[in-house]
Parts: structure tokens; C-alpha cells; sequence
């Protein structure tokens, strides 16, 4: 589906969150690298749709009403073969009707494991006075507890995009450290401006969040994404 089918389903349904692989799409189609994510509506269907993206792969669970999967066990990585994948999906689903028992569960998401990288995040919000803000900060457990984000208001340029990935204060992070490689730092800011052109040109979307982006020595990709659009 294209972005504006996806949108306009989604005000058809009355629904402001989107799922990951609807968001995923969006994102894709504004340029930005995500891992290529697939619903899965039985068990038979992720093994078919994992056995031709090839192992190995990670199982989500798949509801507009969990936002936040692994809280609810809905989370499986690094999953080798079909067995792992048949177990992983009745564990998913096991655990999220126990976590929330209300939640409509459209199925299963599968994608690739994607080979770690330096944790970034990077979104949007929609500010009560400044509008579309777009967002840069590092990942990780430490990095979550310092909060140390980057914020610019959109629409932004490459200059703009520069200063917020220097201005963090984890960014020798960014450089790398202790045998792992540096992230590169020019697609990173290349993917915060595609970003700004997207949220600039698409009005109603409160909030995006791609949490976490693994960036490597080349490019970078984005293995969760969230998006919610204005009530
Ligand atoms: P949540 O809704 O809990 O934020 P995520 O989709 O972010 O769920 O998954 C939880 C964690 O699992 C991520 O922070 C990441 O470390 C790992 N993960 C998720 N998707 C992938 C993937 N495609 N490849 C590798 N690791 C992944
Ligand atoms: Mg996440």
C-alpha cells in the first residue's frame, strides 16, 4: 500500500497508531532504510514468508494495540530455522493475550535479523507551538536514561541536520569506540532530512519514532518504527 492508502484506512478505522509494518512502509516510501517487514496472519504463513527471506529472522507481534512489543514477550530475534520460528510464534501469542487481553492481534511481523550496529533514534513530534519537530539522539540502555536528544524544528536542511548530530553530548559515540565501527554520520543526516521533507509535505502526524536505527560504517537501517497520527 502506498502512504496515502495507508493513512486513509487508517482515519476510515478512527485509528491514530499505525503498526510497524504500516509505518515501516511510509518510511520506506519517504527514502528511508527500514528492514523489509511482512505480516504473518498463521504460523504456516511466517515460516513460508521467513523460509524466503531467509534465516535468520525476528517475529513481532503485530497490534495497534501493543505499542510496546517487548513489554508484552512480543519480540523474538535472531530466529534460525523454521522450528524456532513455529515456537516463537505460539510464544508471542501466548504472552500478549495473557499481557493484553483486549488487544485486537492482527498477527505476527516478520523480518530480517538485521547485523548490529551503533543504537540510534531519530522521530518527530508535533509541538503545541512549533509545530513538526524532528529528533536525533543515541539508543541504548544508557543513552535512554541521559535523554541525550537533539531537537530541530522542520522544515530542516543538511547544515541543520549536521549541527544536531555534532551537538549530542554521546557523539564520539558516533566515532566509534572500542573495536566497533564508526557510524557513518552523512547518511544518518541524510536520513533526518528526508525525514523533515516527509513530516513537511504530510500533515496530521503527531508522532514518529524509529527506535532503534542500527547505523554502520555504511548506511544505516531502521528496525522498529511507530507512527501516530493527530486525533
Ligand atoms: P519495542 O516495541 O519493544 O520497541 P522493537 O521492535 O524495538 O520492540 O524490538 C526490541 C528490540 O529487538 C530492539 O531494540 C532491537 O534490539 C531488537 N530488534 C528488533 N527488530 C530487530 C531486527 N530486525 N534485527 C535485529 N534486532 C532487532
Ligand atoms: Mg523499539
Amino acid at each position: 500500500m502506498t502512504t496515502a492508502q495507508i493513512l486513509s484506512k487508517a482515519r476510515e478505522q478512527k485509528r491514530t497508531v499505525l503498526t510497524e509494518i504500516e509505518a515501516k512502509q511510509i518510511l520506506s516510501e519517504a527514502g528511508i532504510n527500514c528492514t523489509t517487514t511482512v505480516l504473518a496472519t498463521s504460523k504456516e504463513m511466517a515460516v513460508s514468508i521467513s523460509e524466503e527471506m531467509g534465516y535468520p529472522v525476528v517475529l513481532k507481534v503485530s497490534s495497534v494495540d501493543i505499542t510496546h512489543k517487548s513489554d508484552s514477550g512480543g519480540v523474538k530475534v535472531n530466529l534460525a530455522d523454521k522450528k524456532a520460528v513455529e515456537k516463537a510464534y505460539d510464544e508471542i501469542i501466548t504472552s500478549c493475550r495473557a499481557y493484553a487481553p483486549g488487544a485486537k492481534i492482527e498477527g505476527v511481523a516478520v523480518q530480517g535479523m538485521a547485523k548490529v550496529g551503533t543504537e540510534i533514534i531519530m522521530g518527530m513530534i508535533l509541538d503545541a507551538s512549533f509545530g513538526p519537530v524532528v529528533m536525533f539522539g543515541l539508543g541504548g540502555v544508557l543513552v535512554e536514561i541521559l535523554n541525550d536528544v537533539s531537537f530541530r524544528i522542520v522544515p530542516i536542511e543538511k547544515a541543520d541536520a549536521e549541527d544536531m548530530t555534532s551537538e549530542i553530548q554521546g557523539k564520539k559515540l558516533l566515532q566509534g569506540y572500542r573495536g566497533q565501527d564508526p557510524a557513518d554520520v552523512p547518511y544518518l543526516q541524510d536520513m533526518l532530512v528526508k525525514l523533515s521533507e516527509f513530516v513537511n509535505e504530510t500533515p496530521g502526524i503527531e508522532e514518529i519514532d524509529m527506535n532503534p536505527v542500527f547505523a554502520y560504517k555504511d548506511g544505516a537501517v531502521v528496525v522498529d518504527a511507530r507512527i501516530i497520527l493527530s486525533a
